[in-house]
Order: C-alpha cells, then sequence, then structure tokens
C-alpha cells in the first residue's frame, strides 16, 4: 500500500501540530457558544475524531454523508443527502468539519441547505484548501493547510475508496491515480 505513494505532503507530526494550533482559534472563536461539529462523511474521519479530542471547549457531533454526481474529475455541483444529520441544527452554532474543499460545490450546495435550517451561526472547517481549485466562492473560516492542484489521499481521503487509512497525506504514483 506504501508502494503507492509518490510523496509526503503533510506528516503525521505535521496534520497533528497544525490541528493543535486550529484549535486555539476555533476555542476562542467559540468560547461562550456551545458548539456543534458538523463531519462530513467519510473523508472527515479522523480529522473530525482528532479535532473534537483537541478541543477543550464544550461540544456535540453531527454527520452528514452526501455523494456528488459525476466523477472527481466531472463536478455537476448536484449533491445528493446519503444520511442527514440525527438531530435539528436551529439556533445553534454550527461548524461544518470538511476534509478538503477544491471546486467549492459541495460545500456550497451544503451551505445553502443548512442555512435554510436556520442555525444560529454557520462555519466551515477544512483541513485542506485548494483555493487555485475554486468554481463557486465559499467561506473556509478555519483551515488546515493549503494546496495546489494536486491529488492528494490518506488520513480519511480515498482514490476509488482506498487509501483512507494512510496516517499522512500523500499524492500516489502517476500509473496509480493519473490525475
Ligand atoms: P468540491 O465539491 O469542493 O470540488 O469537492 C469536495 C470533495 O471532493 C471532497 O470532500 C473530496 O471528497 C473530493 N476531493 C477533492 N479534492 C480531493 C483530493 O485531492 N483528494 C481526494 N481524495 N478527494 C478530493
Amino acid at each position: 500500500m506504501f508502494n503507492d505513494v509518490e510523496e509526503v505532503v503533510f506528516s503525521e507530526t505535521q496534520i497533528q501540530e497544525r490541528i493543535k494550533n486550529l484549535c486555539e482559534e476555533i476555542a476562542a472563536a467559540y468560547e461562550k457558544k456551545s458548539l456543534l461539529l458538523v463531519g462530513i462523511l467519510k473523508g472527515c474521519l479522523f480529522f473530525m475524531a482528532d479535532l473534537m479530542r483537541s478541543l477543550n471547549i464544550p461540544l456535540a457531533i453531527d454527520f452528514i454523508s452526501i455523494s456528488s454526481y459525476g466523477s472527481s474529475t466531472e463536478k455537476t455541483g448536484a449533491v445528493k443527502i446519503l444520511k442527514d444529520l440525527d438531530t435539528p441544527i436551529q439556533d445553534k452554532h454550527v461548524l461544518i468539519v470538511e476534509d478538503i474543499v477544491d471546486t467549492g460545490l459541495t460545500l456550497g450546495y451544503l451551505l445553502r441547505n443548512l442555512r435554510e435550517r436556520a442555525p444560529a451561526s454557520l462555519q466551515v472547517c477544512s483541513l485542506l484548501d485548494k483555493p487555485d481549485c475554486r468554481i463557486v466562492q465559499v467561506p473556509v473560516n478555519f483551515k488546515g493547510f493549503e494546496l495546489g492542484k494536486k491529488f492528494v489521499v490518506g488520513y480519511g481521503l480515498d482514490y476509488q475508496g482506498k487509501y483512507r487509512h494512510l496516517p499522512f497525506i500523500a499524492s500516489l504514483k502517476k500509473e496509480i491515480c493519473p490525475f
């Protein structure tokens, strides 16, 4: 499995250190508020777990699972909810926890959908952000790392269902992943 990796882009240590700093930013922003973390399955898996364990403020969690129509190279922006939130978010301070923002289409849809449910506030925390790939502008209020036009896997991110369990974030060899 590790033989498929071309290059480690962010190591385990880098990720954990960045998450600690991110948590300080988030804790300061939500100091007197009761926070609801909404994780986007499945990519948020490790990020959500590490983030919530380092956040020293009262919080609750929920998850939403979505799938975009079209492949990762042909994005349409049409999104289907596979599993909705378990609880209403009206009057709650919601922080979306996302693995990566690329075109912004998925997040754009989700923000519109969740805004209609009248949360007290709605912000976004993404581990990775690819600003050069944007098609629609979306706010990323808290971000781990910026990335160029690169396709990465690991730490929750997959390629064709694989590589999510890698403890670091990496690019794959061209013969495995051509983009
Ligand atoms: P967007 O709608 O912003 O284009 O795409 C967001 C989703 O596309 C992410 O949640 C993720 O599932 C997928 N995605 C975008 N870029 C990458 C990448 O570099 N690696 C992986 N594994 N998935 C990505």
